[in-house]
């Protein structure tokens, strides 16, 4: 069984000069912290077991209720704020939070929902006058922790039920890896709602005592300015991109930094060249989700494989099967399964709904890939985005690795649109670079040397921008409809 994440906040406590947030506080003035956030939480009636929903723009607040919650039992659920007023109604019909917890603009808006609402300046003034001594209830390793939900690009976003030993666990394991100690500084530019920012940066820190810049967003000049005085950065690859389109990214500027952390949507390889050439970095790609914590990591020490997410992290295991739920060998291509203290206790509410992603105690993960002979693992896209053409099977991201190598191409985005002879045709969608120009034909053309006929894509589109999500992640099912009518006749 793995340190409970309260348990080693209160460790690192111990020591009075230790740093969690470089220019803020503490690790003992964050253990107060939670203190009188988990008293004021009491005092306002939340119980264990209990939801509290979370929907401000990023804050240091944000980590100190986090820990407040997990302190008090309650079950912390934190909402992107970019969602709309209408949007976010579902989070608080399908989670009954006890209380929510946005910025003072949205309270008459949550209000009106039916929701218990509170502005955060209000719980945080409450919480000052409460005491530092809290305490803490008996909590076990199965005790939810956290709903975080799904993105949810296709039908209703689900709640993902965490426990307190999903977190604590894959800490442990990516702190192990990733050598974390208590000299790490890590640059934190991620949100906090989302599984990576939240967890995997916070955590990481937490567990190996370091300290974090905190940074409210992400802004490539802000960023380049405190890299100087951080070691770690993680990263979603949107970052790395427009840091590499900064002049100010350089050998200098990242010498002090050990380590560049990549995850949630695919690093190109292209970009991973690109850094090392500029910075003398290898990136290190992990893969996760937010229903298993982080699956797979390169290796620290090793090599860094570009266009691949690295090996299963300790305890995790991971395999491939077939469309009969059979398991490959070795080198084939199939469905991404995992079991591991990492993986989720289930949808809130949807008993069925998780019993359908499970086989044999296994989650079935929804993506493709494939594991070399070496033993890294390749993500070859979404399940439900592989493109069948005229019965062959084309996994996106293969193609996407050979149209980034091509000059000119700044991103690209491969799905599959309904087709009258094909069943369903292969189309590309590009972002030129910066001043290039992109030619559709002479893009088909040049595929040719490089996959098979059946993989090239039938048309070749040049869009401004590719539409993402706040993770930076491709939205595929939004050019789907968008294109969707691209071979139809007339
Ligand atoms: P989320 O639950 O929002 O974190 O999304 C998880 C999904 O992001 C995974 O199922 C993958 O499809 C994708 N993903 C995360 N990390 C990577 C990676 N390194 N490479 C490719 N896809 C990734």
């Amino acid at each position: 069984m793995s340190t409970d994440v309260i348990v080693r906040l209160k460790e690192m406590a111990a020591d009075p000069g230790r740093v969690w947030i470089v220019g803020g506080a503490t690790y003992a003035g964050l253990l107060a912290e939670t203190g009188r956030l988990a008293n004021a939480l009491l005092s306002l009636g939340l119980r264990r077991g209990d939801r509290l929903l979370l929907q401000v723009e990023k804050c240091e607040a944000v980590l100190s209720l986090y820990l407040a919650c997990l302190r008090a039992g309650v079950v912390f659920l934190p909402v992107n704020p970019g969602y709309t007023v209408a949007e976010t109604a579902h989070f608080l019909t399908d989670a009954e939070p006890a209380l929510a917890v946005t910025e003072p603009g949205r309270v008459a808006d949550l209000a009106g929902l039916g929701a218990r609402v509170m502005a955060l300046p209000d719980l945080l003034a409450l919480a000052a006058g409460q005491g530092t001594g809290f305490d803490d209830p008996v909590l076990g390793p199965d005790d939810l922790a956290a709903i975080l939900y799904t993105s949810g690009t296709t039908g209703r976003s689900k709640g993902v039920m965490l426990s307190r030993e999903n977190l604590a666990s894959n800490a442990e394991a990516l702190v192990g890896l990733w050598r974390f100690s208590e000299s790490d500084v890590l640059l934190h530019a991620l949100p906090v709602f989302h599984t990576h920012g939240l967890f995997v940066a916070t955590n990481c820190v937490l567990y190996s005592g370091g300290s974090m810049i905190f940074h409210h967003a992400f802004q490539p000049a802000a960023v380049l300015a405190d890299l100087p005085r951080a070691t770690v950065m993680m990263g979603v690859p949107t970052f790395y991109t427009r840091l590499l389109a900064d002049p100010g990214l350089t050998r200098e500027a990242t010498a002090h930094m050990r380590l560049f952390i990549s995850g949630s949507a695919p690093l190109s390889p292209a970009t991973h060249a690109e850094w090392q050439a500029r910075t003398g970095h290898a990136i290190l790609e992990r893969y996760g989700m937010t229903e298993t914590n982080m699956i797979t990591s390169n290796p620290y020490e090793g090599a860094r494989r570009a266009g691949t997410v690295g090996m299963p992290l300790p305890g995790v295991q991971v395999r491939i099967t077939g469309p009969d739920g059979a398991v490959l060998p070795q080198g084939e291509a199939g469905a991404i399964e995992v079991r591991g203290p990492n993986v989720f206790k289930g949808y809130w509410r949807l008993p069925e709904k998780t019993a359908e992603e499970f086989r044999d105690g296994w989650f079935v993960t929804g993506d493709m890939g494939a594991f070399d002979a070496d033993g890294y693992l390749s993500i070859l896209g979404r399940a439900k985005d592989l493109v069948i053409t005229g019965g062959l099977n084309v996994y996106p991201a293969e193609v996407e690795a050979t149209l980034d190598d091509l000059p000119g191409v700044a991103a690209s985005a491969v799905i599959g649109v309904p087709h009258p002879d094909f069943g369903e045709a292969v189309v590309a969608c590009l972002v030129p670079a910066r001043g290039a120009e992109l030619d559709e034909e002479r893009i088909r053309v040049t595929l040719r040397d490089r996959l098979a006929a059946f993989k090239i894509p039938k048309r070749v589109l040049v869009l401004d921008e590719l539409p993402r999500n706040a993770m930076g992640k491709v939205q595929k099912a939004e050019l789907r409809r968008a294109h969707a009518g691209l071979f139809e006749a007339g």
